[in-house]
C-alpha cells in the first residue's frame, strides 16, 4: 500500500504546511527594519502563546540550550539547587546543574510516576535558589502539578521556580504568571508545530534581578544581553531567520484557531491536544494495553508493551507497515513501553490513523487475535463525549 511518512513522535511534530511555505521564500537580512518588525511581533504574539506578561526571548538552540541557560544565568557555583526528576528529561536538569558547579538536591520519583507534594515541601529548606522540574515528562508520558509545586515553593521559600515545558507549552493548561513560575522554557519543535532550531523562554522580575548575582559563566547564552537586543527588535548574534518567519506563521495559525484572538487559540489547541490523549488512552486500554504513566500528560501517551514483547518491535512495524514513526522508550525504558505524541498539528485523523495501524501492529508483533474497532471505537466515544464538553472544538 502506499505509505505517507507521519511522525507521532514528542519532537519533532509534524510541520505545518503555512509555515513551511513561509520560511521557504524567506530572504531578509537581520540588521533590516523588515526583519525587526516580524522579530518584534513573534516576541509580543509569543506572550500570548505562552500565557504571560514577562518577557520571552527566542534564542537559536535546541531545547536544551535554553535549560542551560536558566541553569548559567540564574545558579552560581555552590548554590543549593533542587532538582524534581521522574524521567530522562529531570535527569538533563541534574546533570545541567552539576555540570555548573550547583550543590545538587534531587528528589527522584520512579519512573511512570509524578512527584508527592509533601516530598517536595520536606526538600525546600530555606537554603534552595532554585527549583527544576518539567510540566510534562517526554520520557514516561507523565504529567507534573506544576500549579501545586509553585504553591508550595511560593508559600514557603524564595527559590526560583524552573519549568522545562518543552512538550508542556501548547499541550497544557498552564497559568505561568498567575501561578508565580519564575522561567518557562519551550521549543519550537514541539507545539510551535516548526522545524527544530528556536528554543525560548518568559522570564520573570524576580528571575532578571537575580541574574545580576549569578557568578556562572555565560556567553552566548547571556539573557541579559538578549533582553537589551529583544528591547531593540533584534538579536545578540544572528537569528535563525527563516525559523522566526516559520514562527510568525504558526502564531498566525494559532490565533485564526481562536478566531484572531492568540490566547484563545492557545486554549484551543490545548483542548485539542488534551482531546487526542484521552481518545489514545481510551483506545489503548480497551485493546488491553497498560499506560506507562499514572498522570498521564496530553501531550504524549506511554504505552506499556504486552508482556514479553520488546516495544522495539511495535516501533518497528508501524514504520514497516505504516511509516508511522512513534517512540521507543529512552534509556533504561527502551523496550519497555511506546509513545504516541499528540502535539501541535496533530488532528482527529492522525488519533483515529494511529489507533487503527495499532489494532494491526498489534495483532502481528503478539500473533494474537485482536478485536478490530476495539481501539476505534472507545476513542469514537471519547470524541463524542468530548465535543459536547468542549463546544469550542466544534468551531475552531
Ligand atoms: C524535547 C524536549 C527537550 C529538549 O530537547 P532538545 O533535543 O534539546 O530540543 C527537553 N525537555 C523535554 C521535556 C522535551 O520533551
Amino acid at each position: 500500500m502506499l505509505h505517507k511518512n507521519r511522525l507521532f513522535t514528542p519532537g519533532p511534530t509534524p510541520l505545518l504546511p503555512a509555515a513551511q511555505t513561509a520560511m521557504a521564500s524567506f530572504t531578509a537580512h537581520h540588521r533590516t527594519a523588515d526583519f525587526r518588525a516580524l522579530f518584534q511581533r513573534v516576541l509580543t504574539d509569543m506572550k500570548d502563546f505562552i500565557g504571560t506578561k514577562n518577557d520571552v526571548l527566542v534564542l537559536a538552540c535546541s531545547g536544551t540550550g535554553v535549560m542551560e541557560a536558566s541553569v548559567s544565568n540564574l545558579a552560581s557555583p555552590g548554590d543549593k539547587v533542587l532538582v524534581l526528576t521522574a524521567g530522562k528529561f529531570g535527569e538533563r536538569w541534574t546533570g545541567l546543574a552539576k555540570a555548573f558547579g550547583c550543590n545538587v538536591d534531587v528528589l527522584s520519583s520512579p519512573y511512570g510516576t509524578t512527584f508527592a507534594l509533601n516530598d517536595i515541601r520536606a526538600k525546600l529548606t530555606p537554603d534552595v535558589r532554585a527549583v527544576f522540574v518539567q510540566a510534562t515528562e517526554s520520557s514516561t508520558g507523565a504529567r507534573h502539578d506544576i500549579r501545586g509545586i509553585s504553591k508550595i515553593i511560593r508559600e514557603q521559600s524564595n527559590a526560583l521556580l524552573i519549568v522545562d515545558a518543552i512538550t508542556g507549552l501548547g499541550t497544557t493548561h498552564l497559568d505561568v504568571d498567575g501561578w508565580g513560575v519564575d522561567v518557562i522554557i519551550g521549543g519550537s519543535q514541539k507545539a510551535l508545530m516548526i522545524p527544530p532550531g528556536l528554543a525560548y523562554c518568559a522570564v520573570s522580575e524576580r528571575a532578571w534581578k537575580r541574574m545580576d548575582d549569578t557568578t556562572s559563566p555565560r556567553y552566548y547564552f547571556d539573557l541579559r544581553k538578549e533582553r537589551k537586543s529583544a528591547a531593540k527588535g533584534e538579536s545578540s548574534y544572528t537569528p535563525a531567520t527563516s525559523l522566526f518567519a516559520a514562527l510568525g506563521a504558526a502564531l498566525e495559525f494559532i490565533r485564526e484557531m481562536g478566531k484572531g484572538d492568540l490566547a484563545k487559540g492557545r486554549e484551543v489547541l490545548i483542548d485539542n491536544a488534551e482531546l487526542c490523549a484521552e481518545m489514545t488512552r481510551a483506545g489503548a486500554q480497551a485493546l488491553g494495553l497498560k499506560l506507562y504513566a499514572t498522570s498521564p500528560a496530553a501531550a504524549l501517551t506511554a504505552i506499556c508493551s504486552p508482556d514479553g514483547i520488546d516495544s522495539g518491535k511495535i516501533v518497528k512495524e508501524f514504520r514497516e507497515s505504516f511509516d508511522a514513526v512513534v517512540a521507543n522508550g529512552q534509556g533504561e525504558m527502551k523496550g519497555q513501553l511506546f509513545r504516541i505524541a499528540h502535539i501541535g498539528y496533530y488532528d482527529y485523523l492522525d488519533t483515529i490513523g494511529i489507533l487503527g495501524a495499532l489494532e494491526h501492529v498489534l495483532a502481528r508483533v503478539t500473533g494474537k487475535t485482536v478485536a478490530y474497532g476495539a481501539a476505534l471505537r472507545a476513542a469514537q466515544e471519547v470524541y463524542a463525549r468530548g465535543l459536547s464538553s468542549h463546544p469550542q472544538l466544534v468551531e475552531a
